[in-house]
């Protein structure tokens, strides 16, 4: 099941070659997936506390270059009761828009990649002004993390590694998250970002935007 969570309005050319300055709206989308091996949530979307994570400088600015609306209501309120039975967080990496929702869902682990949250805890870098912006040009409100993420975190590249199929040509090799769960590495956009195959879907978060940048290689 897909959820809506909410947009960000963006220069067009921003993800098309040729593209013009044109605003066009950016979705942040997440997936419910129920598998084998429990309730998943690929990736989290926006979320109310993207604002509040923004309010001061120099976070303000990523609310700035890319204002956000919320869909209403938001993917925890929509998901009711079923939000307790989602035991798995799958993020594909970790801009602002995918794990805004994190800490309304404190009792699920945490899958992601190992160069994603070496990203974030690579030197224990210290929270300074320089660091934030740093992290803020690189799309990521550290806000948004939840405390405990290094002891809910379970990483994909410890898991068991597949060969890929033919069809999935030029993927060739990922992980196994459940029987019918495998990641996929999707390198470009943002650090350790990671795909999903779930049955005939291929969940590619921002890997690509539009159908026409895939064409035009
Ligand atoms: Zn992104």
């Amino acid at each position: 099941r897909f959820y809506h969570t909410g947009y960000c309005t963006h220069p067009e050319c921003m993800v098309e070659r040729g593209g013009s300055l044109r605003k066009a709206a950016f979705p942040a989308m997440t997936a419910h997936i129920t598998h084998q091996g429990g309730n998943l949530l690929f990736d989290t979307g926006y979320a109310p506390r993207f604002f509040e994570a923004c309010r001061r400088f120099p976070e303000k600015f990523y609310a700035l270059t890319t204002p956000v609306t919320l869909s209403q209501p938001t993917i925890r309120e929509r998901l009711g009761d079923a939000a307790h039975d989602i035991n798995q967080i799958f993020l594909s990496h970790l801009h602002a828009d995918h794990i805004a929702g994190l800490k309304d869902f404190p009792d699920a682990e945490i899958i992601l990649s190992r160069t994603a949250y070496d990203f974030v805890y690579r030197t224990d870098k210290p929270e300074s002004l320089t660091n934030r912006i740093i992290e803020v040009k690189q799309g990521f409100l550290r806000e948004l993390l939840p405390q405990d993420l290094p002891q809910r975190a379970r990483f994909i590249e410890d898991m068991p590694e597949v060969r890929l199929d033919e069809a999935f040509y030029p993927f060739e090799q990922g992980y196994r998250i459940s029987a019918d769960l495998i990641a996929v590495a999707l390198p470009g956009h943002a650090a350790g970002q990671y795909g999903l195959i779930a049955g005939e879907f291929f969940l590619i978060a921002d890997a690509v935007w539009r159908f026409a940048t895939i064409s035009h290689n």
